[in-house]
């Protein structure tokens, strides 16, 4: 009979380790399955400057700090365990299944993150840190008097070119149709800004990057308008990226509910899944705010309400308040 965990959690990422640091401080059996090592995407992070009380650290020096305290307190890691299904025992046990293996907890903590979508055009992965980013909050300060291009339409698209413009001298959004995807309030905040007296903002409709340039770093990205074919090799120090996120919960199909486009359906305040027993955290939940310091947050609030559901596992089955339903995410 194999060993029952309190507590699982799948992906060793800022969410995990946070929620094992709980779990584990708290005398609870904790087990981590991490696919290849801990840190997920923020050990691609050579800068971070915007988590709470830490100046300023790496990616993977933060995550080596967040293991080492998480296992002092016991939490268990087993690298390169990729989990492949799971399923409710009859005893309300939840079997986790990595390649050959099979684990048994009293509660499981999904937290395997998402990726960026890429655009998959040349030099994309060749100047990722080297002014291709992902994430406008964490990086906008790194081009301070710089020109930069957006790509993108949808709310992050629109948001995060906002920040830009806080920060970059010049800022030029494109996106591929003549129309935004993104709320009508931000898109009208949006061509304020286009508009205004002095504006670093350009908008380019209807046009896509096909290519980014530069020899160590980013010099230029070519444009192609979709409408009249027009090519144009346009001058810059950055590329921003916001065309979408792809959750990693293709294994979770079947098990617990998913939106249309994969992530993790939970209730906003406890982060319950539709399987009792099983919590969400991070970055591939409903509604994320996709940051390091949130997906820490939601590990810890997973941590503490396995404790409310060991306690009672009738409350799974509580509404939450009418303050903490979905809002209009
Ligand atoms: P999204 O809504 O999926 O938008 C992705 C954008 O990228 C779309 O404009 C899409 O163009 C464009 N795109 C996709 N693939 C592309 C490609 N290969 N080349 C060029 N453009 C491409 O993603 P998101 O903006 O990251 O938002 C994700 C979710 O979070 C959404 O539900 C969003 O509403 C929500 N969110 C909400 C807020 C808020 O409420 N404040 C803030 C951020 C995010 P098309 O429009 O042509 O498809």
């Amino acid at each position: 009979m194999s060993e029952i965990y309190d507590c699982i959690i799948v992906g060793a990422g800022p969410a995990g380790l946070a929620a094992a640091l709980y779990t584990s401080r708290d005398r609870s059996k904790t087990l981590i399955l991490e696919k290849f090592m801990p840190g997920g995407q923020i050990n691609n992070t050579d800068r971070i400057e915007n988590y709470p009380g830490i100046e300023r650290i790496d990616g993977p020096g933060l995550i080596a700090q967040m293991q080492k305290q998480a296992e002092s307190f016991g939490a268990e890691i087993k690298n390169g365990c990729e989990v492949t299904s799971l399923e409710k025992q009859q005893d309300s046990k939840i079997a986790v299944y990595c390649d050959k293996d099979k684990f048994v907890a009293r509660v499981v903590i999904l937290a395997p993150g998402s990726d960026y979508r890429k655009l998959g055009v040349p030099g994309e992965d060749k100047f990722r840190g080297s002014g291709v980013s992902y994430c406008g909050t964490c990086d906008a300060p790194f081009f301070k008097g710089k020109h930069v291009v957006a790509v993108g339409g949808g709310n992050t698209a629109v948001e995060e070119t906002l920040h830009l413009t806080k920060f970059a001298e010049k800022v030029t959004v494109i996106h591929r149709r003549d129309e935004f995807r993104a709320s009508k309030i931000l898109v009208e905040e949006l061509l304020e800004k286009a508009g205004g007296p002095n504006s670093n903002l350009i908008i380019k409709y209807s046009t896509i990057a096909t290519a980014i340039e530069g020899d160590k770093k980013v010099e230029s990205v070519r444009f192609r308008n979709v409408k009249n074919e027009k090519q144009e090799d346009y001058p810059c120090d950055g590329v921003f990226i916001f065309v979408g996120m792809i959750p990693n919960t293709g294994f979770l199909k079947g098990f617990v509910e998913l939106t249309d486009k994969g992530f993790i359906k939970c209730d906003y305040g406890y982060l319950r899944t539709s399987v009792p027993g099983v919590f969400v955290a991070g970055d591939c939940r409903i509604g994320a705010a996709m940051q390091l310091a949130t997906a820490a947050g939601d590990g810890v609030v997973a941590a503490m309400m396995l404790k409310q559901y060991f306690r009672d596992p009738e409350w799974w089955n509580e509404p939450v308040s009418e303050l903490l339903q979905p809002g209009g995410w």
